[in-house]
């Protein structure tokens, strides 16, 4: 094994993995083991009214179930964002010494929208918030008064460029594109954005796989991790399996993996998988391993599939 690449699984626990997750996290082992780098299993449970434990066990299980492993992670201690607010309150304050946060009053709807990572039709790009142009006075003013406010990171009018391992070559104006995402809910939970830089950096991971729907993160955090001294990893985003509208699928590709089971072998799933992705033609049965022996990037689609 080639401890030097190091790849994750980041599933968040607020429903039984469907096929559309299925596929992100067989690529994610595919890239990592063909590279023969480790593999992290991460929970990401940070927000506490979506996650619940009995979809954490089932994730593991049905993971195992496919044939993915990996060599470290949940439900040894660590690895549950949810014990890991300590760490990202070092990072916070890190942030908030160097101005790079700010308190924000805006809609409760908002802030609690923003604990989860944004996928295809959830609103996130905040481009004019009036708090960030508060002065001191009457933010100090705020603060006191007691109602408290979310965290926002403000991000600057910087392009940074991610060469994604997929992809390509992917710019965006921080500020214009990105625009400042919360990283602390007012509820205290801090948020996807800041959680997951934090995590991928201490946990050395070298290698991010996942849907293309996160790849509008990927430079807002490889920028995060490098503001807090880190080194960002390598990113390699997926194509996901759509309705062919553009949104994610509601039919095969939300099948769960509770009805999927009941019905299907794994080898039969992960062969409709490797066909929908472009790695093989037919959707006959193959094992993870299998796929491994000839895994090749360049083979897998850079289209959303629709199902
Ligand atoms: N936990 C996130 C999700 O389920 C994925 C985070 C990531 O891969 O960066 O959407």
């Amino acid at each position: 094994m080639d401890t030097k690449i190091v790849g994750r699984f980041a599933p968040s626990p607020s429903g039984y993995l469907h096929m559309g997750n299925l596929l992100a996290l067989l690529l994610a082992w595919l890239d990592c083991r063909a590279l023969g780098g480790r593999l992290i299993f991460r929970m990401e449970d940070l927000d506490p009214a979506r996650s619940r434990a009995e979809y954490a066990a089932a994730m593991a299980e049905d993971l195992r179930w496919l044939g993915l492993d990996w060599d470290e992670g949940w439900p040894a201690a660590g690895y549950a964002q949810s014990e890991r607010s300590e760490l990202y309150e070092e990072a916070f304050d890190a942030l908030m010494k160097r101005d790079l946060v700010y308190p924000c009053w805006c809609t409760r709807a908002e802030r609690l929208a923003a604990a989860s990572a944004p996928h295809p039709g959830e609103a996130e790009h905040d481009p004019g918030c009036p708090c960030a142009r508060l002065s001191r006075a009457e933010r100090e003013r705020r603060l006191l008064a007691g109602r408290a406010p979310a965290w926002k990171l403000r991000l600057p009018d910087l392009d940074v460029t991610v060469v994604d391992g997929h992809f390509g070559s992917f710019t965006q104006n921080l500020r214009r594109d990105a625009g400042d995402c919360i990283v602390r809910r007012a509820d205290g939970v801090f948020a996807y954005q800041l959680a997951v830089s934090v995590d991928d950096m201490l946990m050395g991971v070298t290698r991010v796989v996942r849907g293309r729907d996160l790849l509008a993160s990927a430079p807002r955090q490889k920028w995060l991790i490098e503001t807090l001294g880190g080194t960002a990893p390598a990113y390699c985003h997926g194509p996901l399996l759509t309705a062919g509208d553009g949104k994610l699928s509601k039919r095969l590709g939300s099948l769960s993996t509770q009805v999927l089971r009941r019905e299907r072998r794994p080898e039969e799933v992960v062969g409709q998988l490797a066909r929908l992705c472009g790695l093989r033609e037919t959707d006959a049965p193959v094992t993870p391993q299998e796929l491994m022996s000839d895994f090749d990037w360049r083979r897998v689609s850079r289209e959303d599939i629709p199902v």
